[in-house]
């Protein structure tokens, strides 16, 4: 098997949407700008194909999918999960859908301070005992917390970019 090769890919599109406010019945288009990006090593057919030249083309290609993809999907959520224009209204149902989509990943990342920080506490402390292992445990809900909370505030503050029509 050949190494891995990293790649990297992001896109931009801009993107209208039609908005319609269940609280106050206003209906109107919004005009929003998403962003995508992808990173990840060359996997798949790409990675085993004959020619490197074409599988680092096509592989490349295929990250630019990806990153568009992400785009269109942060797009959409951004119109979405936006405030009302009119009467500031929010879909809660909207975002508690898109919250919980978010937690696997924050969770992971969470998981991944908290074992850093159990590691960290574990080579600092001169006795052996269960210290890291309670502060690990206990960095991974903080973590995942903010985590969530950084990508809840970058959601809201997207949605201060959108353009009415
Ligand atoms: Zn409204």
């Amino acid at each position: 098997m050949k190494p891995g090769r990293h790649l990297e890919a992001s896109s931009t599109v801009r993107a209208r949407f039609a908005y319609a406010c269940a609280a106050c019945g206003f209906e109107g288009e919004a005009e929003v700008v998403g962003e995508g990006w992808v990173e990840g090593a060359v996997a798949g057919a790409a990675a085993s194909a004959p020619e490197p030249a074409a599988a680092d083309g096509s592989a490349a290609a295929d990250a630019l999918e990806h990153a568009e993809g992400a785009a269109w999907g942060d797009a959409l959520t951004t119109v979405e999960l936006a405030p009302c224009p009119r009467c500031e209204a929010r879909d809660g149902r909207r975002w508690r859908a898109w919250l919980g989509a978010q937690l696997p990943g924050a969770l992971a990342l969470g998981a991944l301070a908290g074992l850093v920080v159990a590691l960290g506490s574990f080579v600092l402390r001169p006795e052996p005992d269960g210290w890291p292992l309670l502060l690990g445990l206990a960095a991974w809900p903080l973590a995942a917390a903010g985590v969530l909370g950084a990508r809840v505030s970058r959601k809201r503050r997207r949605a201060t970019t959108l353009r009415w029509r």
